[in-house]
C-alpha cells in the first residue's frame, strides 16, 4: 500500500542526519543520502588487512538526559560500552601525568561507525542512497527535488542538509534565510596518524589514551584496547585543530613525517611499523565558531521547505551533532506545514 507519509530527505548520515531521521522515522517517509560507502560521518572506522581504526571521533559523553535515554537501546543490545583506558597528559618534554578524568567515555562496541548499522537494522523501511554525493538542490517549498549528476530524486516536502556548512553553502540557493549563520560559521581541520603494528612490534606502554601540551599534537589513543575492537595493535595519532589548519593543503607525506617525528621525540614510541601507516586529512574536523544559539541548534527556512543541521550548529561533539538533530526534529514535528493536525 502506498505510504500517506509526507517525503523527507535527509543528505549526510552522521550522527546529526541518524539523530533526525530516528526521530521522524513515525511522521515522515524517510530517504537518507550519503556521499560515502559507509554510514556515520566522521564517527567513522578505518578497516585494513589486519588492523581496525577509528580516525574521527574517540570516544564521546553523554551529558544530557535526552542522549543518555536514546543511547540505552544500543547498550542494551551491546552495541555501546564505557571505554576505561589509563589516561594521561604529555608535557612538552615528554613527562606525562595520569590525567583524573571519572566521566564517562563511551564508544560504539566493534567501531565507532557501528552506530548507523546498528540504526539501520531496526528500520528496514528507511531508503538509503550511499556513495551519492548530491550536488544540487532544486524545487520549491513541498516540493523539492535532489540530483546527483543527471539523476534526480524526490519531489520531498522537506530537505534536511547534515554536513558541514560548506558543504551546505555549495547546496542551498545564495538568498537562503540562514545564509549569514552559515557565513559566519567556522571550522577547522585536524589530521589523523594511523599505525598498526606487525605482531612483533606492539610497544611496552603504560598509557592507552593520551592529551598533549604540544602544538602539532593533540591526541593519542590505542585503538585496539577499545571495547569489541578486532585486528593488531594499533595507535592513531590526532593533531591540533590550529596546526592542521595552518597545513590542510600540505602533501600528507610531509605530514605524516612532521607527526611521527613529534610523536616519537614527545613519547618515545616508535612509529616504525611494518602494519598499516596512513594520514587522514579531516578539512571539517571542529568547530571555532558556531551558528545558532545553543537553545535551537539548527538553521531553517520553512519557505523554501530546506533546514541544516550538524554539530557546528552549537558545538563539536556528537552529543551537540545529536542535540541538533533531535530539536530539528521536533520542531518539524510541531510544524503545520508538514503535518497538519
Ligand atoms: C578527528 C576527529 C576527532 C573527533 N573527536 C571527537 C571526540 O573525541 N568526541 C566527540 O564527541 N566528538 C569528536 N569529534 C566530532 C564528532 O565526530 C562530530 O561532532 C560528529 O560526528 C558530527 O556529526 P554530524 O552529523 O554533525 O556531521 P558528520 O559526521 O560530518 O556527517 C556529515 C555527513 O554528510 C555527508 N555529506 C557531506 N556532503 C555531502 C553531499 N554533498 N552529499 C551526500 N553526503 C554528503 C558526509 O559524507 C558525512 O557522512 C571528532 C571529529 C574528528 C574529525
Amino acid at each position: 500500500m502506498q505510504s500517506t507519509k509526507p517525503q523527507l530527505a535527509i543528505v549526510g548520515t552522521g550522527m546529526s542526519g541518524l539523530a533526525c531521521a530516528d526521530s521522524l522515522g513515525e511522521y515522515f517517509e524517510i530517504s537518507l543520502f550519503d556521499k560515502s560507502r559507509g554510514l556515520s560521518g566522521r564517527l567513522s572506522t578505518r578497516r585494513a588487512d589486519a588492523h581496525a581504526f577509528d580516525h574521527g571521533a574517540q570516544y564521546f559523553r553523554a551529558g544530557t538526559e535526552l542522549f543518555a535515554k536514546w543511547l540505552k537501546s544500543f547498550e542494551t543490545d551491546g552495541h555501546l560500552q564505557a571505554w576505561t583506558p589509563r589516561h594521561v597528559h604529555f608535557a612538552p618534554d615528554g613527562s606525562h601525568k595520569v590525567r583524573r578524568d571519572e566521566s564517562s567515555k563511551l564508544v560504539f562496541v566493534s567501531g565507532m561507525s557501528a552506530v548507523g548499522k546498528a540504526l539501520l537494522a531496526n528500520r528496514p523501511e528507511w531508503k538509503l542512497h550511499l556513495d551519492c554525493a548530491v550536488d544540487l538542490v532544486s524545487g520549491h517549498s513541498g516540493e523539492m527535488y535532489l540530483h546527483r549528476g543527471a539523476e534526480r530524486f524526490g519531489p520531498f516536502a522537506h530537505v534536511v542538509l547534515a554536513m558541514p556548512p560548506r558543504q551546505v553553502q555549495a547546496l542551498v540557493p545564495p538568498n537562503i534565510a540562514f545564509a549569514d549563520a552559515l557565513d559566519g560559521t567556522k571550522m577547522l581541520g585536524c589530521h589523523t596518524l594511523m599505525l598498526g603494528y606487525g605482531e612483533q612490534e606492539a610497544p611496552a606502554m603504560d598509557w592507552e589514551c593520551a592529551h598533549f601540551d604540544d602544538e602539532i599534537l593533540g591526541f593519542a589513543g590505542v585503538n585496539s584496547c577499545k571495547p569489541g575492537r578486532s585486528g593488531g595493535f594499533a595507535i592513531i595519532v590526532q593533531t591540533q585543530n590550529q596546526w592542521s589548519e595552518a597545513h590542510i593543503d600540505d602533501e600528507l607525506d610531509t605530514i605524516s613525517a612532521v607527526i611521527k617525528q613529534r610523536f616519537e621525540s614527545v613519547t618515545g614510541i616508535t612509529t616504525n611499523v611494518s602494519g598499516y601507516d596512513r594520514v587522514h586529512r579531516w578539512r571539517y574536523a571542529s568547530t571555532q565558531k558556531p551558528a545558532a544559539d545553543p537553545a535551537q541548534p539548527y538553521l531553517l527556512d520553512e519557505a523554501k521547505g530546506l533546514s541544516a543541521i550538524g554539530d557546528w550548529c552549537s558545538g563539536s561533539k556528537v552529543e551537540s551533532a545529536f542535540l541538533s538533530g533531535t530539536a530539528l526534529a521536533a520542531k518539524l514535528v510541531d510544524s503545520d506545514t508538514y503535518l497538519g493536525d
